[in-house]
């Protein structure tokens, strides 16, 4: 599974609905931010974790039923 994107010391991207599992051919795991695609300027593709702060965070429907 997504172990990096939804691994608590990702910070806000591990519960953020921007986020994107990325893994490469030797199997390791990164965090892309979907937000970099419009923004790239304001969002780095690969964010250097933990993210404590965004602007852009928009928690994920799943993470919002669950107080
Ligand atoms: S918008 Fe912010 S919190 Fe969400 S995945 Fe991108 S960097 Fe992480």
């Amino acid at each position: 599974m997504d172990r990096v994107a939804r691994d608590p010391s990702a910070g806000l991207c591990a519960q953020c609905r921007h986020r994107q599992e990325v893994r490469n051919t030797r199997g390791s795991t990164f965090l892309l931010c979907r937000r970099s695609r419009a923004q790239p300027e304001r969002y780095p593709k690969y964010p250097r974790l933990p993210v404590t702060r965004c602007e852009g965070f928009v928690p994920e429907p799943a993470a919002t039923d669950h107080p």
